[in-house]
């Protein structure tokens, strides 16, 4: 069964522990929520799997299909098949959304085992059109350079247009919810559910559960102080809807987050 695999994870920035010993396996076809106060390591463990050199791992394992990540580039771990949906999207100018996606495209293309060819611009566009329609997007993004001037549900729904375009094996959705209305937080789930499938596993990051009553989760994990305390189905994020955190602080006797 194919698999990303967290195993005993350890992290630390700048010699500070954030996440201290975390377990987690995604299935191909499986929806996991993290779900967690502010500053309990979410966004680290994401930029972690994704291999930000500015997060170390000081123990334990991430395995793709059984191999591990860890020696390998930010790139080579996409190319490996996860995709990771930032919380803060950056901008980079004189890069169209197209041009960047194409690429990207590419050179998922040319690793792939047996390599395949470059896909041709004009195969690009309506690919790249039929995946607008999902996200109920303008076609003009197409041209338009990467997150510059976009508003915060724009940079959103470029994130998830990513992630429909490259259809990774694994994704990481980080807050994709968070600064959206509901309409925008609808039209991105449903983009997420046409893209996800048996052949992805997703791990959906968000401090609120109103994301999960969209895209269903099938399993439910509390984060707290850089581990996985409590694990279940959509009870459990229903269950935080209704009474917050402080129970989840209180029942493992940790300080308030700061
Ligand atoms: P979450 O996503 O759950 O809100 P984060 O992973 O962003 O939490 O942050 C976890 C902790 O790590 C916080 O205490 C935060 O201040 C710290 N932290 C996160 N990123 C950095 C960074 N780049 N440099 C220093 N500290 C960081
Ligand atoms: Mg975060």
């Amino acid at each position: 069964m194919s698999a990303l695999e967290i195993k005993n994870l350890h992290v630390s920035i700048d010699e500070t522990p954030i996440i201290k010993g975390l377990n987690l396996k995604v299935n191909k076809g499986e929806v996991h929520a993290i779900m967690g106060p502010n500053g309990t390591g979410k966004s680290t463990l994401a930029y972690a799997v994704m291999g930000h050199p500015k997060y170390e791992i000081t123990d334990g394992d991430i395995l793709v299909d059984g191999a591990s990540v860890l020696e390998l580039a930010p790139d080579e771990r996409s190319r490996a098949g996860v995709f990771l949906a930032f919380q803060y999207p950056v901008s980079i100018p004189g890069v169209t959304v197209a041009n960047f996606l194409r690429t990207a495209l590419n050179a998922r293309h040319r690793h792939m085992e047996p390599p395949q060819g470059d896909i041709s611009v004009l195969e690009f566009r309506k690919l790249l059109k039929s995946k607008m329609d999902l996200l109920e997007m303008d076609y003009a993004f197409g041209g338009r350079y990467l997150n510059e001037g976009f508003s915060g549900g724009e940079k959103k729904r470029t994130e998830v247009l990513q992630l429909a375009v490259l259809e990774p094996a694994f994704a990481i959705l980080d807050e994709t919810d968070s600064g959206l209305d509901i309409d925008a937080i609808r039209i991105v789930s449903e983009g997420v559910n046409a893209v996800k499938g048996p052949n992805m596993g997703v791990m959906v990051i968000t401090h609120y559960q109103r994301i999960l009553n969209y895209i269903k989760p099938d399993f439910v994990h509390i984060m707290f102080d850089g581990r996985i305390v409590e694990s279940g189905d959509q009870e459990l994020s229903l269950l935080l809807e209704d009474e917050g955190y402080d129970w989840v602080r209180e029942k493992y006797g940790l300080a308030e987050a700061s």
